[in-house]
């Protein structure tokens, strides 16, 4: 044991201080039922010990684990996939998705669903998908084990039906991004569609804490994402006639040949618009028609350019030139509560620890006080108020054994507490006060010199130090 210096009396709170709470309000408290997902299992078993999702009542956040609601293997009702929700409203064939489609199958626009949307979607390709498709694996290398033989595999979403097409897109992909069922590709999957396709951007019943004064600005928002900025990239073939589902082929084809021309490149090759890499005919690429403008990608360069994640499902929201999932777009144009992750429409909310937060979101994630005018402490980017900071976090005082509290000054030695103060911080045998001094610490007591240590262990036969 050597004896130290007293550590300098920390003076400054051990939080920031409270940050300018812009705007207060109370708002009426919503406690919605809210099936989708409860039960679900989490996916950081055997670590985390969840009996299955119960949501919070607004956070998405699972009450019995404390995980993401994403980190949760959510199932949706009747079987539902979570992309033919999000292209079942925004491509305007909620109809097709939410009545017929509740089995496998696959999405094809077909002049039943040539709606007036529909045409209004005509200058962009069309999304095909095909879900829960069983293919037989290709023979020289199997997808599953590198077993020879022809096994069937199961994708849970393929672009479209084309065995030698999906085979090859699937292979260039990062294997675990390739949505095989069962596989980390299909569960990465799942988390990519609940995170980039958030359901209550897209759809006014799902925003469950949009005012009513705002329900518009949602609606609106929803329309023109809708008609001008959702699509879906096509898997083809570079230089091969793709399946042009409603769209006009001469004119592509008119414009391909200009646009390549242009480029200086042969009809057919293109340049992948993410790493600028050639693509020749014969490659397999994602192409985006949108409007005037026509990208393509190698399917692995086919991000979301904020999160540079794949875009799930190819789908895509264009904006001022770049692709976005749906998340980022959104996030572009309206701040997102950090407690809900719904997205804000209101003019008035809650800034604070750098995040937006509707008023009655930004509330103790242990016990939801809110927050909103009192004070708080923040631990892992997450609010606390003052009682449950307390009780949770505070360091206890290594001499009387009751919690520092955040105003309190207090000493710091290694991973050891105490109260600044000198009943805390004396010497057990003459009482010297320590703070400033040298010390020793032996058995979690303080002691200002080898002499008193002498004298308490003779004064103290039992507890020798
Ligand atoms: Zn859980
Ligand atoms: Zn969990
Ligand atoms: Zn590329
Ligand atoms: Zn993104
Ligand atoms: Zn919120
Ligand atoms: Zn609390
Ligand atoms: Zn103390
Ligand atoms: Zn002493």
């Amino acid at each position: 044991m050597t004896d130290v210096t007293s550590p300098v009396v920390d003076e400054k709170p051990c939080f920031g201080a409270n940050p300018q709470i812009f705007k207060l309000g109370l708002g009426k408290q919503h406690i919605l039922a809210h099936d989708i997902g409860q039960g679900s299992q989490c996916r950081n078993l055997p670590t985390c010990r969840c009996e299955g999702l119960d949501l919070h009542f607004w956070r998405k956040m699972c009450k019995n684990c404390g995980c993401r609601m994403d980190e949760h293997d959510v199932v949706l009702p009747n079987e539902f996939d979570h992309a033919q929700i999000v292209i079942g409203r925004l491509f305007g064939a909620r109809e097709h998705f939410e009545k017929v489609l509740t089995k496998p199958g696959m999405y094809k626009p077909n002049e039943q669903n040539e709606t007036k949307e529909n045409n209004m979607m005509s200058t962009r390709s069309q999304p095909t998908a095909v879900y829960n498709y069983k293919m037989a694996s290709s023979d020289s290398e199997s997808e599953r084990g590198g077993s020879n033989n022809k096994e069937n595999v199961q994708y849970a979403w393929a672009p479209l039906p084309d065995k030698n097409l999906v085979s090859r897109y699937m292979k260039a992909l990062p294997e675990d991004e390739r949505p095989l069922v069962g596989s980390k590709g299909e569960q990465n999957r799942k988390s990519r569609l609940q995170f980039q396709l958030p359901l209550y951007d897209c759809n006014v019943e799902d925003a469950r804490f949009v005012e009513e004064k705002d329900v518009k600005t949602l609606q609106n928002f929803v329309e023109n994402v809708r008609n001008n900025v959702i699509g879906v990239g096509r898997v083809v073939e570079i230089g091969k006639d793709s399946d042009n589902y409603g769209d006009n082929e001469n004119t592509n084809e008119f414009e391909k040949s200009m646009t390549a021309a242009l480029k200086g490149l042969k009809i057919g090759e293109t340049d992948c618009k993410d790493c600028n890499e050639m693509m020749e005919t014969g490659d397999i690429g994602v192409e985006c028609h949108h409007h005037s403008t026509t990208d393509t990608y190698h399917p692995n360069c086919f991000r979301c350019e904020t999160c540079r994640q794949l875009l799930v499902d190819n789908i895509y929201f264009f904006y001022k030139n770049k692709y976005y999932c749906g998340r980022h777009y959104a996030d572009q144009l309206y701040p997102r509560c950090a407690g809900c992750d719904e997205l804000i429409f209101a003019n008035e909310y809650t800034f604070a620890e750098e995040k937006s937060w509707h008023f009655d979101h930004f509330a103790c994630y242990k016990c939801d006080f809110k927050l909103g005018g009192s004070r708080y402490m923040t631990r892992d980017e997450n609010p606390f108020c003052l009682d449950c900071y307390l009780k949770h976090f505070a360091k206890t005082c290594d001499t009387c054994q009751s919690k520092i509290g955040p105003d309190e000054k207090r000493l710091n030695y290694n991973e050891t507490h105490w109260h600044a103060e000198e009943r805390c911080f004396q010497c057990v045998q003459c009482k010297m006060n320590l703070i400033g001094k040298k010390f020793m610490l032996k058995n979690h007591k303080l002691l200002c010199s080898s002499q008193c240590k002498a004298n308490y262990n003779s004064a103290n036969p039992d507890d020798q130090l």
